[in-house]
């Protein structure tokens, strides 16, 4: 079944003007528009530029992704989105302060869309005392490191007038221990006599946080001059806020409607997991109260919550009938991705963690919109997770672009950026857009380690790179918007062609059926027969492979995808 494969590259240029700083984009696509997909058959057809000594030598039915003429990409009117993460300290300086800021963000919309990203994730930007902005002083309002409430209505109205969303960090789990509200709650309890116990109508404040006399656990501080302790699961410096309090509520409901009102599309909710510790009913019916709420003022309104768990636990949090959590199974060094792009997990084994989330998520809710990712401002990256090898980081992301869902991608992962060890600052460092000139360059987190290098060249010239990593997420990306299926279909095993290393799913939405086929194996060519299976019959529609001009093969019925390469076939 499996045979030596070499590749043989082609000339024919694939070029990334989209990149080059123009601001319309709009069709994702290579394609004519005319919605058909044209495949070469032979290598002397593959592509106008090739030079005919080399072309020559590809096989009969050999194909590239040059060679595939996408359908243009049409948006679809709903939440199923490609998400890029931005911390926005260390992304883009548009003012020469060193501190990465939103019209940084705004300024680099085009570059996020061209990669093929519709959608932005902003980790906080609200008034805070620490570098990372996760302790919130003031929920309705800009950090002024950040910029201020007009950069943020631009940030809106530019990237809205580019079809893409944004979504921001809402931290409710906990506040600063400087937010007035706590400050307030703090001065009162100073202020009770002996023996006078604490009345919220006398400071409702009292009622936004967790005091007591006691000491509950390890993770209760003193309110100094005063007998009362208060709980903060994280730090000290942040105290757990009450979602029991109704008075609370009024105020989420008040910052809900005052983003929603700035433009919002929607919120990723911190710390959802630890709302009140492990008590899954409780925290999904705060996170259900508040979506509710926020889909009354926008029905178009999105939600992903982090709940950092096992699937199994996530499926059981879709009981807030909430749009998305991060699929944290897929993530990681030793997730499911990353493990099938190390060739650690084969690809029957992928396709089956694929229907295992479909089935237990959808069995709780039936309109959850997975969340996959490989890495965040918490974790790793993916560079360290996979030894910086280039080709297996190409097919992590590969693999998560071909899952059904809305994937996050954290900035930077697009040009292999690295981290270190376990310190937080060490993974949300400076973008490194260019070694030739400073433009927008941010300094590191301070507490960053210095000296963090990362294998892989900027951004610039990455992006002038057809083999690059950039370039690999950009023909991904392309495929993906190509074909809404893909992030939208359910997904059903070929059983007959899935064993191994090799797999065969397809996905049906709206009608359209797409076919993807994978290999795993480090080395190896895999062959799907596809006569006689669901796919016989279809032909190329996209191809992915870790070397930019590398091709796969179908000829008489028969697929030979080389490995760590996909085929979608339709
Ligand atoms: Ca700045």
């Amino acid at each position: 079944m499996k045979k030596k494969w070499i590749a043989i590259l082609l000339t024919a240029a694939f070029t990334l003007s989209a990149l080059t700083g123009c601001g319309n984009s709009d069709a994702q696509g290579t394609g004519n528009g005319d919605g058909t997909v044209v495949t070469a058959t032979t290598g002397e057809e593959a592509g106008s530029e090739a030079s005919g000594e080399e072309a020559s030598n590809l096989p009969e039915g050999a194909v590239t992704f040059a060679d595939i003429k996408l359908p243009k990409a049409v948006a679809q009117d709903d939440n199923y989105r490609n998400f890029y993460e931005i911390f926005v300290g260390s992304f883009y300086d548009s003012d020469g302060d060193k501190m990465g800021d939103l019209n940084g963000v705004t300024s680099k919309l085009d570059y996020v869309k061209a990669l093929g990203f519709d959608a932005i994730w902003l980790m906080p930007i609200m008034p805070s005392n620490t570098y990372h902005k996760y302790d919130v002083l003031d929920y309705m309002a800009i950090d002024s490191a950040y910029g201020t409430m007009d950069d943020f209505d631009r940030m809106i109205a530019e990237a809205h007038g580019r079809g893409m969303k944004i979504i921001i960090d809402m931290v409710l789990n906990h506040s600063s221990s400087d937010h007035p509200w706590f400050k307030e709650a703090c001065s009162y309890l100073r202020s009770l006599e002996e023996g006078q116990e604490p009345d919220p109508a006398e400071c409702k404040y009292v009622d936004y946080y967790h005091f007591s006399k006691a000491k509950k656990t390890s993770d209760w501080y003193k309110v100094s001059g005063s007998d009362y302790f208060y709980e903060g699961v994280f730090w000290s410096e942040m105290p757990d806020l009450n979602l029991s309090s109704e008075a609370l509520w009024e105020e989420i409901d008040a910052i809900s409607d005052f983003w929603i009102a700035h433009g919002v599309d929607g919120f990723r909710m911190d710390a959802a997991l630890h709302f009140e510790e492990d008590n899954t009913a409780y925290n999904t019916e705060a996170l259900n109260r508040l979506y509710t709420y926020c889909k009354a003022q926008d029905p178009d309104f999105y939600m992903v919550s982090e709940v950092w768990a096992s699937a199994s636990t996530i499926a059981s949090y879709y009981a807030s009938e909430t749009d998305s959590f991060f699929n944290f199974d897929t993530s990681q060094a030793e997730g499911k991705l990353i493990s099938a792009a190390r060739g650690s997990l084969p690809a029957a084994s992928l396709v089956s963690a694929f229907v295992k989330y479909q089935d237990s998520f959808g069995a709780v809710y039936g309109d959850y919109i997975d969340a996959p990712f490989l890495s965040n401002h918490d974790t790793g990256r993916v560079a360290n997770a996979l030894n910086n090898n280039l080709t297996n980081m190409k097919r992590a992301a590969g693999y998560l672009l071909t899952m059904t869902g809305s994937p996050f991608v954290y900035y930077g992962e697009e040009i292999g950026m690295a981290s270190s060890g376990t310190k937080d600052e060490n993974k949300r460092l400076a973008m490194l857009w260019s070694d030739a000139n400073d433009a927008g360059k941010t300094k590191n987190p301070s507490g960053a380690d210095s000296g963090i290098k990362s294998s892989f060249a900027p951004s610039d010239e990455q992006q002038g790179d057809e083999a690059s990593l950039l370039n690999y997420y950009v023909r991904a990306l392309k495929i993906r918007n190509a074909y809404p299926e893909i992030a939208r279909g359910k997904v059903t095993i070929v059983e007959e062609l899935t064993e191994g290393q090799q797999a065969a799913i397809t996905k049906t939405w709206n009608g359209e059926t797409i076919a993807i086929l994978y290999n795993t194996d480090k080395t190896e060519d895999v062959t799907f027969t596809l006569t006689g299976t669901a796919l016989e019959g279809m032909e190329i529609a996209g191809v992915l492979t870790p070397d930019a001009k590398g091709y796969i093969i179908l000829k008489d019925g028969v697929l030979t995808l080389p490995a760590g390469c996909i085929a979608y076939l339709k």
